[in-house]
């Protein structure tokens, strides 16, 4: 019977406990077939030794004292026997010898940093072994520098020798498991070596084939290979099935859960690998077999590889010592790993080349010298180099077979306005990678990832303000999100909440049913824009579709919007302060929202839910040309003058008027008339005007002098005497035929003018015959020259407001 060969990950070997559930397994496999394990070092330690080799380097005794002490401990966890507690003791004395050899030296020489990189897998090993001995399954301890061979600088196997010495070693193990260690290796001739990060996986293939397995069960912390990295795209699913030129390519485009060289083994030898949830046995994890899963539908994977240059070639004229690529790839050959290149030419005359950035100098150095002829006669042009940048690839075996797979990858990434640097396709045509920036790379491999894999849509709000209309707000979703999802596909989550001293966070999604209470224990912090710091924003920039929504009134969040924009979140409003701030400032905002390719959607500064902005905008959009824009655009004031021309008195009408909720706490601010001059100026920028709120020229409702009264109760008081005037003025009007009004007009012709102030209408405006405190826009344009286009309706309340606000957000969302 075939062996099955069970590798656990460091991932697998976090604790004691996670020890027990490897021996359970194994215990359980060795029912079915022979078994053996090939174990990574115990999770973190290659980390851990990794940074005690840089300490030891730098001469940091201390850190390297330290670092030795905790890795003691990392095992002082496992009940061991004393025989094996002595074996990691000579271990652990043995890399302490080395580690002062490298402080001494400054430097650490050949061999010595793969000789204290193999004490993870060697203390893995044993603490596994003995584990399984103890709980009786009978097992031995491997080093796999007993078997296998590797060669070279590149540390290529020397599979038949391998697999001689492994036949050899077999016969010495009985009836015993063995545990071999992952990720190292022999060099030939002597010494250690490690085959690369991740290793242990490829060690297990090898393993595999030399023992003529015909499984390799992989046992990690995930479900599987994953449609992305998880810790990017939170819900990347697992795939079932998988070819191994998939694999293969998902490994070296990034996919961390697999080491590139894997599938070499299996694939010569048509043996199955199964990687498999410590945590969730019962998953069905992910399948690789020659066939894979032939799924034309869906692409299967998006991975990044970060940590990268480009570097830019360009010849200037035909180059005569031949075809670049060729050249190039010769050169770079011995100096990378793993290279990326894409022409850009037809004839291949600029190139680009995609590698690790810590490859950057010795690849510079070898471009120099294959091109040094080139770039002596100036038929070259110096290399440019892109620091700072990711590979994106999306990987789908089908993909060849499908149209327009390309399309909608950059339709993807260029909705974000993410720029690509450069692309390229696998001459497998399984693939397709692109280089973006770092700093767009979460947002991108998100996006991509939705375009190809979800049925639904999520975005994430950070809600700012629980006033009338933030409150409002927080109901409808909780209401209306069920239904989203349903019907639009789309989860809208809110996923964080601040008034002016606290916000809460959640990426999965605040409980709205009780979200003051919530908000009540949330963190305070006091910065310029509250206690939404840079921190919180780079949070929710790495959610799902972020959006911030400002249902606040603050004149002093012009700066967090750009710091939103400038990390890819949208931002709704239905505040009007950040629009009416000084000209410099709001083009300043302009640029960087279109710099960004984010929304900034504000339709409810204006006529709350009413379509008035987008109204104005459909009509510029569409060539008409405005001459004028006449509106009722104060709730508050529009109540007053209907109450005021039914007969009521002025201090009646304040009075009822704050008694139901349609004023400030203090009434003065709404008679001065603030609130509509505002109103208004949005909608002449809107129009192109460059007008300032100090160029409104603004009447209010009651003399100046009123207003300037301190107290709400006095003010109502003072009204009397004016009251009675102006009730005397509008009997006279009405008996004309007018009606009192307060109105904002925006005037093009002959000169930009913008009025705001009481008017008497005649029966003919539209204003006319406005109730209550329903609000009205008229835009008298080239298209509707007499009869102007009329936006009427509800423009005010925390209810509809908050419905336009919710408005936007889908609006992005479903976009
Ligand atoms: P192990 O220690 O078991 O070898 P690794 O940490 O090397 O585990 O690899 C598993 C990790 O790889 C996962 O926890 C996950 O964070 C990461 N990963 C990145 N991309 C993918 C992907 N496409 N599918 C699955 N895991 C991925
Ligand atoms: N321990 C090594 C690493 O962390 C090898 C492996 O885990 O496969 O990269
Ligand atoms: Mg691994």
């Amino acid at each position: 019977m075939s062996h099955v060969v069970l590798k656990f990950g460091g991932s697998s070997l976090g604790s004691p406990a996670h020890v027990q559930r490897v021996v359970g397994h194994v215990r359980e496999q060795a029912t079915q077939s022979p078994v053996a394990v090939v174990v990574s070092a115990l999770g973190g330690t290659t980390d851990s030794l990794l940074a005690l080799l840089d300490a030891a380097q730098r001469g940091d005794s201390e850190a390297v004292t330290d670092g030795l002490e905790a890795l003691a401990r990392d095992t002082t966890q496992y009940e061991l026997p004393a025989a094996v507690g002595a074996r990691l003791e000579i271990l652990r004395g043995e890399l302490r010898s080395l580690l002062e050899g490298v402080r001494l030296l400054g430097e650490v020489p050949d061999g010595v940093r793969d000789r204290v990189l193999a004490y993870g897998e060697l203390v893995a090993s044993q603490v596994v072994a003995s584990a399984l001995s103890v709980s009786g399954v009978p097992a031995q301890a491997v080093d796999a520098r007993t078997w296998l061979l590797v060669e070279g600088p590149r540390g290529l196997v020397e599979l038949d020798a391998s697999f001689e010495r492994l036949r050899t070693l077999q016969a010495g193990w009985g009836d015993c498991i063995p545990v071999v260690t992952g990720f190292i290796a022999q060099r030939r001739g002597g010494g250690t070596a490690t085959l690369g990060r991740n290793g242990s996986d490829y060690s297990a293939t090898l393993l595999a084939q030399g023992l003529g397995a015909d499984q390799v069960q992989i046992w990690t912390d995930v479900d599987g290979v994953l449609s992305a990295d998880p810790k990017l795209v939170d819900d990347a699913r697992p795939l079932e099935q998988l070819s191994y030129d998939e694999a293969l390519e998902l490994a070296t485009f990034g996919a961390r859960v697999l080491h590139r060289r894997t599938m070499l083994p299996l694939r010569q030898d048509g043996i199955s690998l199964w990687i498999r949830n410590l945590d969730a046995p019962d998953a069905p994890g992910t399948w690789i077999t020659p066939l894979g899963s032939n799924d034309e539908r869906n692409a299967t994977s998006v991975t990044s590889l970060e940590g990268q240059i480009l570097i830019d070639l360009q010849l200037q004229t035909v180059s005569r010592g031949g075809p670049l690529a060729e050249r190039l790839h010769r050169a770079l050959d011995p100096v990378v790993d793993q290279l990326w290149l894409a022409t850009h030419s037809a004839h291949g005359q600029a190139m680009s080349v995609v590698v690790p950035a810590q490859n950057q100098q010795a690849v510079l150095k070898a471009i120099t010298e294959a091109f040094a002829g080139e770039l002596a006669r100036g038929e070259l042009k110096e290399p440019k180099v892109h620091g700072g940048v990711a590979l994106l690839t999306l990987v789908a075996e089908a993909m060849g077979r499908t149209p327009n797979v390309a399309g909608r990858l950059f339709s993807a990434l260029g909705s974000l306005g993410i720029n690509v640097l450069a692309i390229g396709q696998s001459a497998s045509a399984r693939s397709i990678s692109c280089v973006v920036r770092q700093e767009s790379l979460p947002q991108a491999v998100r996006r991509v990832h939705d375009a190809f894999h979800l049925a639904h849509r999520r975005a994430s709000l950070l809600v700012l303000g629980k006033g009338t209309v933030g409150s409002a707000m927080l109901t409808q979703i909780h209401e209306q999100a069920p239904v989203l999802e349903k019907e639009h596909g789309l989860e809208l989550r809110v996923v964080g909440l601040a008034d002016r001293r606290r916000v809460v966070t959640d990426s999965r999604g605040l409980a709205l049913e009780d979200w003051s209470a919530l908000l009540e224990g949330g963190e305070q912090t006091e910065g310029p824009w509250g206690p939404v710091t840079e921190s919180v924003l780079d949070w929710l920039a790495g959610l799902h579709e972020p959006v911030l929504v400002d249902c606040t009134a603050s004149g002093a969040l012009a700066g967090l919007y750009e710091a939103a924009w400038s990390r890819g979140i949208h931002v709704v409003g239905a505040n009007k302060k950040p629009l009416t701030l000084p000209l410099g400032t709001v083009d300043r905002l302009r640029a960087a929202r279109a710099e960004a390719h984010r929304s900034w959607s504000y339709e409810t500064t204006v006529g709350a839910a009413l379509p008035v902005i987008s109204t104005l905008q459909d009509l510029l959009r569409t060539g008409d040309r405005v001459t004028r824009i006449q509106g009722s655009l104060s709730g508050t004031l529009g109540f007053l003058c209907d109450a005021l021309s039914g007969g009521m008195a002025l201090d009646e009408a304040v009075g009822l008027a704050m008694e139901r909720g349609f004023t400030e706490p203090r009434p003065q601010e709404d008679l001065a008339g603030t609130d509509a001059a505002r109103k208004a100026l949005i909608l002449a920028r809107e129009l192109g005007l460059r007008l300032e709120l100090c160029d409104v020229q603004v009447e209010p409702l009651v003399p100046q002098a009123l207003l300037e009264i301190e107290g709400p109760q006095e003010f109502l008081g003072a009204l009397g005497e004016f009251g009675a005037e102006l009730r005397a003025r509008i009997e006279l009007e009405a008996k004309q035929g007018r009606r009192l009004r307060y109105l904002a007009t925006v005037e093009l012709e002959p000169q930009p003018s913008l009025v705001v102030g009481p008017v008497f209408v005649e029966e003919s405006h539209p204003a006319f015959a406005l109730r209550g405190a329903a609000s009205l826009v008229a835009f008298t344009t080239r298209r509707y020259p007499r009869q102007p286009l009329v936006v009427q309706g509800p423009g005010a309340g925390g209810d509809v407001t908050a419905a336009g606000v919710l408005a936007d957000v889908l609006g992005i969302a479903l976009r």
